[in-house]
């Protein structure tokens, strides 16, 4: 299965990518991740891309699209794999679109998680994220949800002023991918409501139904 998960900070993107990505026993890509990760090791990307975080910009593409297809070649992505987080512009869906046609593994779903503009600010807000394996677990727990850890913090970008500002650069730079996979004929939508585990049997559904 070769897929990747749209939708505003705060659908619930990690937290599904993390029960898909073991249901069809793919890597989970998620260049949120793997920048926050490089940002703790101090390495040039982390530090290319930090200040970007910070304000709720997207890192640049040529940092982005080269780090995506170096980790598309790693071996484990043969039986598939998961993104998350990427493409987060039409410049780069047009990258990822290049780069697979030429591998012959053309994407089989864009899978859309939609929820309304409200209850994102009231979940990004309340998040903490654990350190040890970047879960997100609700304001007041005192360990992660997923491995027990914790050391729980709140992410530099879901401080409430960073917020808006992510949520203005999805509207007019990220969602215009919704179309663009649209015309593609692979996107699936599904509404990020309910419990965890409604969601992602909603969307395993969903994309059982792909041709
Ligand atoms: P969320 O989906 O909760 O907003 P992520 O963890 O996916 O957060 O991303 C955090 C930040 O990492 C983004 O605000 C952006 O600065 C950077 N980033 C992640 N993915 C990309 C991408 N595909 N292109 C550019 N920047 C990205
Ligand atoms: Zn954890």
């Amino acid at each position: 299965m070769r897929l990747l998960l749209v939708g505003p900070p705060g659908a619930g993107k990690g937290t599904q990518a993390q029960f898909l990505a073991a249901h069809y026993s793919i890597p989970h890509i998620s260049t949120g991740d793997i920048f926050r990760a490089n940002l703790k090791a101090g390495t040039d990307l982390g530090n290319q891309a930090k200040a970007f975080m910070d304000r709720g910009e997207l890192v640049p593409d040529s940092v982005t699209n080269d780090m995506v297809k170096d980790r598309l070649t790693h071996d484990d992505v043969a039986n598939g794999f998961l993104l998350d987080g990427y493409p987060r512009n039409v410049a780069q869906a047009d990258v990822l679109r290049a780069f697979l046609a030429e591998n012959k593994t053309p994407l089989q779903a864009a899978l859309e998680l939609s929820i309304a503009p409200e209850e994102i600010i009231k979940r990004l807000s309340s998040r903490r994220t654990c350190r040890a394996c970047g879960a997100s677990s609700a304001a007041g727990a005192t360990n992660c949800s997923s491995c027990n850890g914790a050391d729980l913090y709140q992410r530099e970008d879901d401080k409430e002023e960073v917020i808006a500002r992510r949520l203005e650069v999805y509207k007019e730079q990220t969602s215009p991918i919704i179309a663009f996979y649209q015309n593609e004929g692979i996107l699936l939508t599904i509404p990020a409501l309910g419990t965890v585990a409604q969601i992602t049997d909603q969307a395993i559904t969903a994309l059982s139904k792909l041709a």
